[in-house]
């Protein structure tokens, strides 16, 4: 059979669960090839044999499903098989299928809301219709191949008809794992807080509808976790979720029926509407619409509220019978809020949803599909970009997103051995590689209590289950007293080698990962606190990092801060406002008006300066943020990470020009003096210059100060590149002002663009650090006479 072409393909990639194997079927069908399609460990592999079997890498290529994604695909010439007369979809074995990734879970695709309106159809109105282009993954997924059996579906056999459309490869749910109809699959049911059945089927929801209708605060179990829904546009249904959630103030995520809903809440561009109505659904921050008919206390700190767009079937039949009870003019929005207790993760199970959530919710909407791993809706917003367009910058990345891999540049020698980034304390991700790969899991939160701990041990087992790999090494922060820097040092770690990287340090890293440069640059890190090379408290620095060599050093950072009273300072900001004024020379603050709401204690703040007592210093931007705020008298005591900066960047007159000096002091290491715009904000406050013209001077200022040392940092390395990192580069001032005045120099600048600025990026700075070290440390064995930090 010499005479035959055979094709033998590899492809690797999201090629699993995304309806890739019956369009390779569909294919094959179409150009008469007969073969085979089967998962197997380095790929899914496909032949072809026929007089057409030539065209069909390029048709693969060309008319890849809309989920599906190619990384590597190798075509070889293959033996001619004689007699073969079909083409066929080979069962995947157990144990297979290493090289394929699990997609992030997708939001409801057209084809499925369209049989859920069909009264026709036998999936009218069933709240988990779903299909190879839709549906859940990566939630319900235990581990690899993506198979029913190694999903929380395994318990759902298949009805006849729903068994029919898995096996037919030209029906759109082919091997659909999720697939499910009434008949077959899970069902929903509405309970009271005992766990009391209230309604089942569509009752429950049409029950749901009304209590939220009539001001209920509800549990609904959705996609990575449980929601708590109320009604957005009662006030004291929001105020109450808020009480019960001790979350005075922190914005509140929306979901709304449709973009027409959306744009009647907020002001939405063309990008903004692609990524609320993308297949990640994502919650999208936007600038709000005066005068909406959203609650005042959805946010009731900034002019932006969180919007998002239905992204499950429950949710689409939810909307439906809120609808019908309101009718078709009343376009409803719901607060849908993580189901957690104040930070804790989000709730998974309905047992723990009765117990953790009983004091919460009035109402529980459960149903008996099993979460697997939680995941928390993702945050992102569009930045306008320096060419106009958007740019997407990621507040918070979980659901639809995780498990896409950050691709990354060549680190090492091709034999890249699996690391484990542990992440930081707060806005924990974790970072799993696999070859040039990089897994970074979903936002898990900040590491202060049993729970998120535990969180964080799940997600780590679940990612190495879906990757089917293990680390060979830990890579942790520098801080020895933190969760994670314990566990990697302890028994359950099982004794792997432990690397450590600083804070910032693992900030920039990740910037020049997501941008697959290897070429060393100027970090600007402006970020909340981080533990320093010098144990101090860092947290606004330029940092010269090399990430082939990883030889990095401090050039520069902004002028320290008094934090009095250490961690208090940060949930009181007027501390750091009243140290300070201390600094500025008014070693009795006590004329200041607000301060007098906060005595005693700023006597004894006092007394700390005095004395350089439990008053540790910090060059932190965000600090620098909680000082100014203050200052103002905005966010003296703050409820939640980044309100007083929140507050400030809010209160910002647009209309103002004028900007504050901020002098950049030469010197080993440089040192922006950010204290000189902080006299600036208290001498013109003193002279009653209105809060929003001192708001825009000091954002204006602080810009400007931040590209000159960033500017200079780099003429003093010798670098071209900057790239920006840091929670602080969630201020919108900064993260558009600040590009565009470094390309103004001639800078080249690198952003985050897969991950958040803050420190849900810092697990993927942590392994490419290991990953680099340790390629670095097998060339040393090899004689390679490299020498590395
Ligand atoms: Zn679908
Ligand atoms: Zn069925
Ligand atoms: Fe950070």
């Amino acid at each position: 059979m010499h005479d035959v072409t055979r094709r033998r393909l590899v492809v690797q990639g999201q090629v699993q669960g995304v309806g890739f194997r019956p369009f390779v079927y569909r294919l094959a069908l179409e150009l008469g090839l007969t073969g085979l399609v089967r998962n197997a460990p380095e790929g899914v592999v496909v032949e072809v044999q026929g007089a057409r079997a030539g065209e069909f890498r390029a048709r693969l290529e060309a008319e890849l499903p809309p989920l599906a994604r190619i990384v590597g695909l190798e075509e070889t010439d293959a033996e001619g098989v004689a007699g073969e007369a079909a083409f066929r979809i080979e069962a995947s074995a157990p144990g297979q299928g290493h090289a394929v990734l699990i997609s992030p879970d997708v939001a409801t695709c057209a084809d499925c809301l369209a049989d859920m309106a069909d009264p026709d159809n036998r999936r009218f109105g069933y709240p988990f219709t779903n299909c190879t282009n839709c549906g859940p993954r990566y939630t319900i997924t235990r581990s690899i191949p993506y198979d029913r059996a190694t999903t929380s579906m395994a318990c759902f056999p298949l009805c006849e008809a729903c068994r029919a459309e898995y096996e037919n490869p030209l029906d759109r749910r082919f091997h659909a794992q999720p697939n499910a109809c009434p008949v077959c699959g899970p069902r929903v049911w509405l309970t009271d807080r005992q766990g009391a059945r209230l309604a089942e089927g569509p009752q429950a929801l049409e029950r749901l509808a009304r209590e939220l209708a009539e001001g209920a605060i509800c549990a609904v179990k959705g996609l990575g976790g449980f929601h708590l829904a109320c009604d957005a546009a009662n006030e004291a249904a929001v105020a109450e979720l808020r009480r019960r959630k001790t979350r005075p103030a922190k914005p509140l995520a929306v979901m709304v029926p449709d973009l027409d809903t959306a744009r009647r809440l907020a002001e939405v561009s063309e990008d903004e509407a692609r990524w609320l109505s993308g297949r990640e659904r994502p919650i999208v921050l936007l600038r709000g619409r005066p005068g909406s008919a959203l609650a005042q206390g959805i946010s009731p700190d900034t002019g932006h509220v969180g919007l998002m767009l239905p992204y499950t079937p429950l949710h689409h039949v939810l909307f439906g019978a809120l609808r019908k009870l309101t009718g078709p003019a009343n376009r409803a929005a719901l607060v849908m809020t993580s189901g957690n207790a104040g930070g804790e993760p989000i709730c998974l199970g309905n047992r723990e949803a009765l117990r953790r959530l009983g004091q919460l919710a009035d109402v529980f909407l459960l149903h008996d599909r099993d979460i697997l791993i939680r995941a928390d809706d993702s945050v992102v917003r569009v930045l306008p970009g320096p060419n106009g367009d958007g740019e997407i910058q990621f507040l918070r990345r979980a659901r639809g997103f995780v498990p896409s891999p950050v691709e990354l540049p060549e680190f090492g020698d091709g034999k890249a051995p699996t690391v484990l980034g542990l992440g930081p304390e707060l806005k924990n991700t974790l970072c799993l590689t696999k070859g040039r790969q990089a897994f970074v899991g979903q936002h898990i939160g900040d590491m202060q209590n049993l729970e998120t701990f535990g969180f964080w041990g799940e997600i780590r087992e679940h990612l190495q289950a879906v990757l089917q790999v293990r680390p060979a090494a830990l890579v942790r922060d520098l801080h020895p007293d933190y969760l994670t820097s314990q566990w990697a040092q302890g028994p359950e770690a099982g004794g792997l080698p432990v690397l450590a990287v600083q804070h910032h340090v693992a900030h920039v890293l990740a910037v020049l990962a997501e941008n697959r440069a290897t070429r060393p640059v100027v970090g600007l890190a402006l970020d909340g606190t981080g533990y320093g090379a010098d144990g101090g408290l860092w947290g606004g620095e330029a940092l010269y990092v090399d990430p082939d060599s990883l030889e990095w050093r401090r050039l520069g950072h902004l002028a320290p801060l008094w934090l009095p009273g250490g961690e208090a300072a940060i949930r009181e900001p007027w501390r750091i406002a009243q140290g300070a004024l201390w600094s500025l020379g008014e070693r009795d603050a006590g004329p200041w008006p607000w301060l007098k709401d906060f005595r005693p204690g700023s006597r004894l703040v006092a007394q700390m300066l005095d004395k350089g007592l439990n008053c540790p210093e910090t060059s932190s931007c965000g600090r620098l943020f909680d000082a100014a705020a203050a200052l103002l008298g905005l966010g003296l005591a703050v409820s939640y990470e980044g309100q007083a900066a929140m507050l400030l960047e809010a209160a910002q007159d647009q209309d103002e020009a004028g900007a504050y000096e901020c002098p950049l002091l030469e010197g080993e290491p440089l040192v922006l003096d950010t204290l000189a715009l902080l006299r600036q904000v208290r001498d013109d406050a003193s002279a009653g210059v209105p809060v929003g013209v001192v708001s825009r001077r000091f954002h204006l200022g602080l810009v400007a100060g931040l590209a000159a040392l960033a500017a200079r940092a780099a003429e003093v390395a010798g670098v071209r590149a900057v790239a920006l990192s840091g929670g602080c580069m969630l201020n919108r001032t900064l993260a558009t002002e600040l590009p565009r005045l470094l390309a103004e120099r001639g800078v080249e600048v690198l952003t985050h663009r897969l991950l958040p600025p803050g420190d849900g990026c810092i697990s993927l700075g942590q392994a490419v650090y290991g990953l680099r070290r340790l390629a670095l440390g097998r060339a040393q064995e090899q004689g390679e006479g490299r020498n590395f930090l």
